[in-house]
């Protein structure tokens, strides 16, 4: 009998996981990829946390406020912030190889919209180590994982979540699983970005999609961050901890022309902007040397050499900004708990009220610890005083097995891959940086045409063994429900604040000092503010 079922096998997940099981929480971690595949080992620059005396809490507090640009929640914030030292002490006590001073110390780099240099490190590889030590924590605690299967629904029996359904991999075989609370770590949607993002292909929002027709509300998904610094045309991410160690950014005449550590937002429209007017921009880490670049970013050196030929010790390394994180996600309050009983949700696939329109770097490593703690402990106490559904071949169950093998037989008369590709595009173009009504809403009936149209762009691949092309078949369907929601909740705002820029509304609007909210209503999407 399952206590607590965690979806996702990232930072959120894993956190979830260990926590729920201090609890005394029976727990079973399902993933679509392999815990060391997940979105978090890509974290490069670091975790923010107050540590030392010559920073304080507020401070930590205020740059995560005003880069919110007044959506956050001061007091959930607040108690994130509060978090981040006992987090770092434990990730400490776990194994984690943090960066360390000359007095042995846990190393800091200052990160943009940072007041202070707060964020603790590993090298450029944080997450990486920070995902394989609470890896190898959840295997010492005798954690359980059923890997390589990915949640199609989330099975709902008297207004409470009771379980998922999910198909095998392996097998595509649908398998009911029914637990008494449910977590989603199921990390962003940014893939809806496709071609255009820094994230990996399997961040398709399958856990939000999920959600949302599970009855859950969804929030703010129109705020989509643009991360500055992706090598040009490759999309790989160049951390910011490359600014934040003192690289420029640079014009084709080599020229600063943007304050490199202002938040990420208007960072990257600065570049956006030269772009704009047929000039490459470039960053700039000549000056920083081989030996520093070595040992304080190793990664990024070899992404450059890998993924552009440059020899950043020695060249300009060309630089385009690319779609990066969500800020948008299954809404939660500061106790982890989705708008859907028994149902909870923490890390990038939720909406926690800390980031606002526009998260600090750094952040994000710290909201997946501490609302993976939250999440794992809520839900396991929760577990106490609820029942265990005994009646099993759920209705859910019934109508996803029967989905899957009706996919088999779909005509294949549209590909899907091809309007996965221009969906990428248009998305980046119109519901990127730069928006405005009228392209949002060409995106829109865009984007409804494909819904219509989804049930003739089956599969060609027939085989039931590892079969990807199944896999992007749901996830493409997950991804055409939630771009839905991003534009509609775009269209909707009517203003400018952080991330979200429109051109026919450039200023911030007080009545828009509020939450989107996004939810299904008989069938039909609706979006509200509330705040
Ligand atoms: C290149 C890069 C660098 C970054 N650098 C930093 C940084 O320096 N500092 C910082 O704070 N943040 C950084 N971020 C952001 C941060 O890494 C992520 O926001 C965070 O790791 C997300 O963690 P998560 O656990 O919520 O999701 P993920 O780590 O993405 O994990 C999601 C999990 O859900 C699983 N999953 C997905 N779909 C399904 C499904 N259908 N069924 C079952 N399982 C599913 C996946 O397999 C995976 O295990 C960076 C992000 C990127 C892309």
């Amino acid at each position: 009998m399952i206590d607590v079922l965690v979806v996702g096998s990232g930072g959120a997940g894993l956190s979830a996981a260990l926590h729920a099981k201090k609890e005394g929480a029976n727990v079973l971690v399902v993933s679509k990829t392999y815990p060391t595949h997940s979105q978090t080992c890509q974290a490069q620059g670091g975790m923010n946390a107050v540590i030392t005396e010559q920073d304080r809490v507020e401070n930590h507090v205020h740059d995560t406020l005003k880069s919110s640009h007044g959506l956050g929640e001061e007091a959930t914030i607040q108690s994130m912030c509060e978090d981040a030292k006992p987090i770092i002490e434990w990730l400490d006590e776990l194994g984690v190889p943090f960066t360390r001073t000359s007095e042995g110390k846990i190393a800091q780099r200052k990160m943009g919209g940072a007041s202070h240099s707060r964020s603790c490190y590993s090298a450029d590889y944080t997450g990486l180590k920070i995902l394989h030590t609470l890896y190898d924590t959840a295997l010492k605690e005798n954690i359980e994982f059923l890997n390589e299967h990915m949640i199609l629904n989330i099975i709902v029996e008297n207004e409470q979540a009771v379980g998922i359904t999910a198909m095998d991999l392996k097998t595509s075989q649908v398998k009911e699983i029914l637990a008494k609370t449910v977590i989603l770590a199921t990390g962003g949607y940014i893939s809806i970005y496709n071609g255009f993002n820094t994230n990996s292909n399997a961040t398709t929002g399958d856990g939000v999609a999920a959600a949302l027709r599970a009855g859950a509300k969804l929030s703010n998904m129109e705020f989509i961050q643009f991360h500055p610094t992706a090598i040009k045309g490759a999309n790989v991410l160049i951390s910011e901890s490359a600014r934040g160690e003192g690289g420029y950014l640079v014009d084709d005449k080599g020229e600063r022309f943007v304050d490199e550590l202002k938040p990420r937002d208007v960072v990257a429209r600065a570049i956006y902007d030269k772009m704009h007017q047929d000039k490459t921009v470039y960053l700039d880490l000549r000056h920083l040397g081989l030996d520093k670049i070595n040992e304080v970013m190793p990664q990024e050196r070899r992404l450059a050499m890998q993924f552009a030929h440059v020899k950043i010790e020695e060249e300009l390394l060309p630089i385009n900004p690319a779609a990066h994180y969500c800020m948008g996600g299954v809404f939660i309050n500061d106790r982890s708990e989705t708008t859907r009983e028994n149902l909870y949700a923490c890390g990038e696939c939720a909406q926690s009220n800390v980031h606002g329109a526009n998260r600090l770097g750094g952040n994000s490593l710290l909201e997946i610890l501490s609302f993976g703690k939250k999440a794992g402990t809520e839900a396991a106490l929760k577990a106490r005083n609820t029942q265990y559904l005994t009646k099993e071949d759920t209705q859910q169950y019934q109508s996803d097995k029967n989905f899957i093998a009706q996919v088999f037989h779909l005509p294949n008369q549209i590909d899907f891959y091809d309007k996965k590709a221009f969906m990428g595009k248009i998305f980046f173009r119109n519901v990127g940086l730069y928006r405005n009504d009228i392209n949002m809403k060409a995106v829109l009936s865009q984007v409804r045409q494909w819904q219509k149209e989804f049930m003739f762009m089956g599969i060609t691949d027939k085989c039931t063994i590892y079969n990807r092309n199944l896999v992007e078949f749901i996830e493409f369907g997950n991804m055409l429900e939630l771009s839905e929601v991003v534009v509609i909740s775009a269209i909707s705002r009517c203003e400018s604040r952080g991330a979200h820029y429109r051109e026919d509304h450039p200023m911030e609007v007080e009545s828009y000092a509020k939450n989107s909210i996004a939810y299904r209503y008989d069938n039909t999407l609706a979006v509200e503010f509330k705040g």
